[in-house]
């Protein structure tokens, strides 16, 4: 077994349908008495109904959440707080709620309890970011990681099935590559491992039935299990594409999780026999099959299957391929560009991995 560091990143969590109700008691047990629910504008009405769970402890509804936390935002956000004397945060959505809490918490170290309804995991990491002049600044810290995080099935229900599924993929990559992190350990790998199969068996029954209950839960544990592993592990080849395949040719994020995860794990099957053993136990496929098992499964789920689908010009793969070998992320599997260009020309076509 390899030497190795495992640290626990404290944060309570309260599991199942229907957990919503005890919103006031987890504000109780930090002892604050002012919150600010924090949602983006089409979710306010769910804001609203956490607001009334929470009775006087709600000080203020921020219904601002925007995607990629523009430093604007934060700005306004952070003066409100101080206007209305908050002393707690509670974001109730996405990445981009959950996101403007955590860039609050970090100027004003206020605790966070987060309700996540969508499958990003953000509410498990300590990883913030925020947008200014068009460039996002990502860091770690842990005064803003949720001091506990209720996860309600049923809050999940309402998101689409093109996106539960994106997403879904989007979480099952976080698992993919803690498995062959640089610093993983055993404890990760069990977690990365578990989150793979709960999202394999769940993510075709919420295709079949959005309101399935059961199939969500499933869905929010592995979740749930992904945002440990994106918050405890460094991330590799997959995540550096899918960082400048968004950021530079401005693909959406959880569609370019969902073509690029097969042809990363193609590209580092070899390299990484530990982790597609793993995989391959996960999905219930043989470990020289796992790439065309994601590459199935994703087909299967109706997700975007290639780049092109999703707004890539062939014109920019080369530049592309350039990008993404500088400032590599430490990657199983060493990188050059003339790889890295036939791995884009696959997905860019949508060739399934073989
Ligand atoms: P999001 O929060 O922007 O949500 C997408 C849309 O879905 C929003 O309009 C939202 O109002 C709506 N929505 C949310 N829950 C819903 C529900 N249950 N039913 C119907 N609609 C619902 O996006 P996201 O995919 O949750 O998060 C993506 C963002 O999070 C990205 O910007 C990404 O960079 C960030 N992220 C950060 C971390 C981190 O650790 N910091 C981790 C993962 C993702």
């Amino acid at each position: 077994m390899k030497n190795f560091i495992y640290e626990a990143l404290a944060t309570r969590v309260i599991f199942g349908a229907g957990e919503i109700r005890k919103v006031q008691s987890e504000l109780k047990n930090i002892s604050v008495k002012r919150a600010l629910v924090i949602s983006t504008p089409g979710q306010e009405e769910l804001a609203i109904k956490i607001s009334s769970l929470l009775g006087d402890l709600c000080t203020g509804i921020h219904a601002k959440a925007v995607q990629h936390v523009p430093m604007e935002t934060v700005e306004k956000s952070v003066k409100l707080v101080s206007e209305l004397n908050i002393d707690s945060l509670v974001p109730v959505g996405g990445g981009s709620s959950i996101g403007l809490a955590k860039a609050i918490a970090l100027y004003t170290s206020l605790p966070i309890v987060a309700i996540p309804t969508t499958y990003a995991g953000s509410e498990m990491t300590p990883i913030w970011g925020i947008t200014e002049n068009g460039i996002k600044k990502t860091g770690k810290d842990v005064v803003v990681k949720p001091k506990s995080v209720i996860y309600d099935p049923e809050l999940s229900v309402n998101l689409p099935v093109r996106v539960s599924v994106t997403s879904g993929l989007n979480a099952m990559a976080h698992c993919v590559e803690g498995l062959y992190a640089e610093n993983t350990n055993p404890i990760i790998s069990l977690l990365a491992e578990e989150g793979i199969r709960a999202l394999h068996s769940s993510l075709p029954s919420i295709l079949v039935d959005k309101n399935d209950v059961v199939a969500r839960s499933k869905a929010l544990y592995g979740c749930w299990l992904a945002g440990t592993v994106l918050g405890s592990v460094g991330m590799a080849l997959h995540h550096k594409l899918c960082h400048v395949l968004g950021g530079s040719y401005n693909l959406p994020h959880a569609d370019t999780h969902s073509v690029i995860l097969p042809y990363a794990l193609w590209y580092n099957a070899a390299y990484a026999p530990d982790a597609v053993q793993a995989i391959a136990r996960s999905l219930g496929t043989e470990k020289d099959a796992v790439a065309e098992a994601l590459f199935d499964l994703n087909t299967s789920l109706g997700g975007p299957t290639s780049l092109a689908k999703i707004g890539m010009k062939e014109t920019d793969l080369d530049q592309a391929a350039e990008l993404a070998t500088k400032n590599a992320y430490y990657n199983p599997r060493s990188i050059d560009q003339q790889s890295i260009r036939q791995l884009l020309e696959y997905a860019f076509k949508g060739k399934r991995p073989e």
